[in-house]
């Protein structure tokens, strides 16, 4: 269907928020409430609750008890599958309502959440519904005496503290919600505060699927205070945490006191190689995509790009001229390409960083920050040639529709500049040499490689960071051991 056939959603009034802690919906003990606004008008949206500590407490006690005492973590893991399978098909049920508030909220593309984020988000609950009754059973093993027997039951780690970024506030949560809860633990969800919509509505799609009370919380509020909160209770078993590397590295420092399961999601700054011998249109897409989809704002996106000598030339001018083509505009529009930046402090880092580029490097899209009806917080598809890999802008993490464009003269040469980075999230080859595509694959240190495109994703496909992007594996059954431990029992049978 053409675009303009397809009728645009409209904005709608969200209710307020409020925290979910053992089953109830509360507002926060000292009625304190934030707000939540609109990149795309700049208005106002609704509140929600702004949790304390005492709040946090509160949601720990609750999951604490649901853990120990509650039928969740006893359950059959068919029984468990079932509410999650029905969890599955409620996201899939609401998938308008969920696009809509992630569109207001952080100004994501509807149709890119109807079409890619939704379904992943489903089938992550699908996925791990499955892993689990597969996995999670244990095993009988003999040893070196006849009459001893070896007995491996794996088990929940018990409270999982799930926090998660503000760039895909609805797919980051479902990927750690749905291996926790799967692998029969509980979970208490702190959502960033800039977009907390839908980790509303994924809540209560838990309760209207049957999640026992306690064992699915949520609690709103800022991150300083829920997540120390979080990660120093000595009840709190686990964290799972997506964000910047600077906050990760507070929360690692802090769960030393309590020797906190952790896994960490953090940034990147992912080099994205076109060899001459590429096919130059999908190179070009895949960079493109690659660096603009959700306006940058994608903590694997191909934000270097390396791209051979003898195409260069041609392709900083056909890549430049796909940026100043790119369409801005509200995120309901099903025109749009890019909506607005998620929040004002994002959006100012963000041209604070074209200014740098323009100092450094060549500029040649881009680098303008639009109003659209006289609002929003838009910023141009900005591209800067002739840069190299040391400047501020090929090395720091922008998270936004900038991206510099480096020459390299070989393999050798591409390699060397793809992993001068402390970053190691993942990097992408766009070659027709399959040979070197793999070669270059094993070389590479990051946690993704993609050949010959860019931003493909599955529940069955392990996700995750080397270096300082961070440690730990989200999607896949390997995410399961990351909410799981191993108890072994020894049996004298006599
Ligand atoms: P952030 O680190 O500022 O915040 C992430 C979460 O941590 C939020 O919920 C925030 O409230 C909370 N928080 C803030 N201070 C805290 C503290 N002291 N203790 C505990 N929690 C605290 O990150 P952000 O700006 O929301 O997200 C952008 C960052 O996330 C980028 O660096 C991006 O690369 C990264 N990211 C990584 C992945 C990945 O899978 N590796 C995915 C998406 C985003």
């Amino acid at each position: 269907m053409p675009l303009d056939a397809i009728p645009a959603p409209v904005r709608k009034p969200i209710p307020r928020g409020q925290l979910l802690i053992n089953g109830l919906w509360r507002d926060a003990r000292d009625g304190a409430t934030m707000v939540t606004t609109d990149p795309t008008t700049e208005a106002e949206i609704t509140t929600v609750a702004r949790a304390s500590a005492a709040d946090a407490e509160a949601a720990i006690a609750a999951a604490y008890d649901a853990f120990e005492t509650g039928p969740w973590s006893r359950m059959r893991h068919e029984d468990r599958a079932k509410i999650l399978f029905r969890m599955a098909d409620l996201l899939d049920d609401r998938v308008d309502d969920f696009a809509i508030r992630e569109a207001m909220d952080m100004g994501m593309p509807y149709r890119d959440f109807c079409d890619v984020i939704m379904p992943h988000c489903s089938g992550l609950f699908r996925f791990f519904a499955g892993q689990a009754m597969a996995h999670m059973d244990g095993a009988y093993r003999t040893s070196y005496e006849s009459n001893i027997r070896i007995l491996t039951r794996r088990e929940p780690l018990g409270v999982v503290g799930a926090i998660t970024p503000w760039n895909f506030p609805l797919a980051l949560t479902c990927s750690k919600i749905a291996p926790a809860l799967a692998a029969g633990n509980v979970v208490i969800h702190k959502p960033a505060s800039d977009t907390p919509l839908t980790a509303l509505a994924l809540a209560q799609v838990a309760l209207d699927a049957g999640v026992p009370e306690g064992v699915y919380n949520l609690i709103t509020g800022p991150g300083g205070v829920i997540g120390d909160a979080l990660v120093k209770s000595p009840r709190v078993d686990k964290i799972a945490f997506t964000g910047s590397t600077s906050v990760g590295m507070n929360l690692i420092r802090n769960g030393a006191d309590t020797v906190k399961h952790q896994t960490m999601e953090l940034g990147g700054k992912s080099p994205n190689i076109i060899f001459a011998d590429a096919n130059m249109e999908a190179a070009l897409q895949a960079a493109f995509w690659g660096i603009f989809w959700n306006k940058g704002e994608v903590c694997v996106a191909g934000s270097r790009i390396l791209i051979e000598r003898s195409i260069y030339d041609e392709f900083v001018e056909r890549f430049s001229a796909l940026a100043r083509d790119a369409v801005l505009g509200d995120p309901l529009d099903p025109k749009t390409q890019l909506g607005p930046i998620a929040t004002k402090s994002e959006y100012e880092k963000i041209l604070g960083y074209v200014e740098e580029g323009k100092r450094t490097a060549r500029l040649t899209a881009g680098g303008g920050a639009p109003k659209i009806g006289g609002k929003g917080l838009f910023i141009e598809a900005t591209v800067f040639a002739d840069a190299s890999n040391d400047l501020r802008i090929s090395q720091e993490e922008i998270f936004g529709p900038v991206v510099p464009l480096i020459p390299f003269e070989d393999e050798e040469d591409a390699i060397r500049l793809a992993n001068a980075t402390t970053y190691g999230l993942a990097s992408g080859i766009q070659t027709s040499d399959l040979g070197r595509a793999l070669r270059l694959a094993d070389r590479i240190k990051a946690g993704t490689v993609w050949l010959n495109t860019w931003h493909k994703y599955h529940p069955n496909a392990p996700f995750g960071g080397y270096k300082m992007s961070g440690y730990g594996r989200e999607q896949g059954a390997e995410a399961l051991e990351n909410y799981t431990q191993y108890k072994t029992v020894w049996a004298n049978l006599g």
